[in-house]
């Protein structure tokens, strides 16, 4: 189901912009004036709820670490389990791990070898913002290789210009609340 006028414009106007951070040319989407504003954050996730309680998915997926809000949230509704794709170094157990370009050097990202105890899972994955699409391309790619089939991959925000969802798109649909 899609967001009515007045709740997009509740959620997009809940989400402040800060200018040079982390560092000076980033306008930074801060969503933590979403998550305490409880209109905004409510109608958020019943549209999440409503979109996704048909899809049948067995899991959701957060990113690390603003991934884990929302996706948690709607793994609860959804009455489904929640997995986390972290920061290399932070799983206990046994991890594959998937490595990927930034602006200056790389970063990593893993996840459970068992993170999907369902066979075939149908997994969701969700994060709150795409920027180049480098993070979510290697969160998909791991998610793949544990065996697990990626329905769909879920943004709150997606930076159109940058054109990440490109990226993206080759692992499952692409699916942003808000385009900017
Ligand atoms: P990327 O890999 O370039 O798509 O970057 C996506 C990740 O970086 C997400 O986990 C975002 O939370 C974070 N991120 C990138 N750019 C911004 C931004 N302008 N505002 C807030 N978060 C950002």
């Amino acid at each position: 189901m899609s967001l009515t006028q007045e709740n997009r414009d509740l959620i997009f106007n809940s989400i402040r912009d800060i200018k040079d951070f982390p560092k000076e040319g980033i306008v930074f989407k801060d969503i933590t004036t979403l998550l305490n504003n409880k209109e905004a954050y409510q109608a958020l996730m019943n549209h999440l709820e409503e979109r996704y309680k048909s899809y049948d998915l067995d899991y959701v997926a957060g990113i690390d670490s603003r991934g884990f809000i929302f996706g948690a949230a709607l793994a609860d509704r959804l009455n489904i389990g929640f997995v986390p794709v972290r920061k290399k170094g932070k799983l206990p157990g046994t991890t594959v791990c998937e490595k990927y370009e930034l602006e200056y050097g790389f970063d990593e990202v893993e996840i459970h070898l068992d993170a999907f105890p369902k066979k075939n899972a149908r997994v969701l994955m969700i994060d709150d913002l795409i920027a180049t699409g480098g993070t979510a391309n290697a969160a998909a790619k791991l998610i793949k290789h544990v065996d697990a089939n990626l329905v769909e991959v879920c943004f709150l925000l997606n930076l159109k210009f940058l054109k990440g969802d490109k990226k993206v798109s080759e692992h499952a649909p692409v699916y942003s609340v808000l385009d900017i």
